[in-house]
């Protein structure tokens, strides 16, 4: 339930969520649910969860909905006229980019998973919508392109990332131009550390999809469990970071606290640092995004400290766990290793979850395709897009390699 707040919108403003049926875009809906006055859905849109998007349509009733194929958009299409919603059904990638980038939209959720969410989000960003951006593969990739297209077409990016907006909460205001102008000395990015912190590169070797999925403070969509298991998510994250607060490298410093409850903390040069504090639950930063600057009940409940009793801290294990040394090395790179670096975890990912490739394969198939690859500048999004390719190609390659190596 939420006030009526002095400076609240007179008329709900229209939201599209790109990924709705993902972790995120379930916990967009709910959070979006508990404020009609506030939020009205025009879009929702998913990869193959046709059933889902149905009783998502039912309950939000969108002016669109998209879906991947021809064939499942006509089944929805079918099912909604049954039930007498108006609901316009589109197939493929194009209407992704049209519903993020319609006019009568005010805010977009950037929840699709992958490099697949990059075309829509940039869409979002040239129509200078209110970009809540969750899929941080789209900043990895294609960083510089990304933020110059924030700046130039006036849209407000909003991170939704739990440690980058943490961070932004943490930060002044206005923090563009570099973090030594604004007093800040460090970022630091907290890590719950996965389900396998404190294990041996040994013991790594025999993990399974479903240990790896299983993690111990969020619950998340697979490919970002895997990511978090491996801490290339940490190393995503990173990379995220230089990007949105205009940080180096060597000011980000990765800090293992297994509790999730601080999200990330800014250290200033006076010796103070402030922290973000709550319960692990995405719907904090989702409702922050939706509301900001205002403050809306997210349906969270309040952190209770005496719960927690204790916060740790201690550093990340980078020999066990070498995505994060690969994802810093391809930030200093620059260029087009980040989206190398990127498309090349993707396919490792997909490939684990599939049975084709062990848990520690991952983080040598990225590290054999970053070395494979010469670093170009991204200087255009097709640049971005062929580097993403080229890296997609390359560690098949290996894997078909490693593959017929071992049978
Ligand atoms: P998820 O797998 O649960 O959901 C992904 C969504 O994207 C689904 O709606 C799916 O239908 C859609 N999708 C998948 N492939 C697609 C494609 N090729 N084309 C169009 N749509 C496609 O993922 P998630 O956990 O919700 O994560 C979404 C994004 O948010 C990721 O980039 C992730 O890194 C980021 N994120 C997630 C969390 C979390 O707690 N889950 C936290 C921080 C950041
Ligand atoms: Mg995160």
């Amino acid at each position: 339930m939420s006030l009526a707040i002095p400076g609240a919108p007179c008329r709900p403003r229209a939201v599209t969520v790109l990924g709705a049926t993902g972790s995120i875009g379930t916990s967009t809906l709910d959070v979006i649910a508990r404020h009609p006055e506030r939020y009205r859905v025009h879009a929702l849109t998913a990869h193959r969860s046709r059933e889902m998007l149905l009783a998502q349509c039912l309950a939000h009733r969108p002016a669109v909905a998209v879906l991947a194929t021809e064939h499942d958009a006509a089944w929805l299409r079918a099912r909604l006229d049954e039930a007498g919603l108006a609901t316009e059904v589109r197939a493929g990638a194009e209407a992704l980019i049209e519903v993020a980038e319609a006019g009568e939209v005010e805010v977009v959720m950037a929840a699709i998973v992958g490099a697949a969410g990059l075309l829509p989000t940039l869409a979002a960003v040239r129509a200078g919508k209110r970009v809540l951006l969750a899929n941080k593969e789209a900043l990895v990739m294609s960083g510089a392109l990304f933020m110059d297209a924030v700046e130039r077409h006036g849209a407000t990016l909003l991170p939704i990332d739990s440690e980058h907006n943490a961070i932004y909460q943490c930060l002044p205001s206005e923090h563009r131009g570099g973090l030594a102008r604004h007093g800040v000395t460090r970022l630091l990015l907290t890590a719950s550390g996965g389900p396998f912190r404190g294990w041996t590169r040994e013991r790594l070797a025999g993990v399974t999809p479903e240990q790896a999925c299983a993690h111990p403070n969020w619950s998340m969509g697979r490919k970002i469990s895997v990511d978090s298991a491996t801490l290339m998510n940490k190393g995503l994250e990173l990379v995220e970071a230089c990007w949105l607060f205009d940080a180096r490298p060597e000011q980000v410093q990765v800090v293992v606290h297994p509790q999730s409850v601080i999200h990330s903390m800014a250290a200033y040069s006076d010796g103070s640092v402030i922290a973000q504090l709550g319960n692990p639950d995405m719907r904090t930063p989702i409702a922050y995004g939706l509301a900001w600057p205002e403050r809306i009940d997210a349906g969270v409940e309040a952190l209770d400290l005496f719960q927690v009793a204790r916060l740790d801290f201690e550093a990340p294990d980078e020999t066990a766990f070498p995505c994060l040394r690969l994802a810093r090395e391809a930030m200093a790179a620059g260029g087009t290793a980040p989206a190398v670096l990127n498309a090349a975890n993707e396919v490792a990912v997909e490939a684990f979850l599939d049975g084709r490739l062990g848990f520690t394969g991952i983080g040598e198939l990225v590290a054999r395709t970053c070395e494979a690859l010469s670093v170009e500048a991204a200087g255009d999004l097709e640049t971005v897009l062929e580097a993403d390719t080229r890296a997609r190609r390359t560690a098949r390659r290996a894997l078909e390699g490693a593959r017929g190596g071992t049978s």
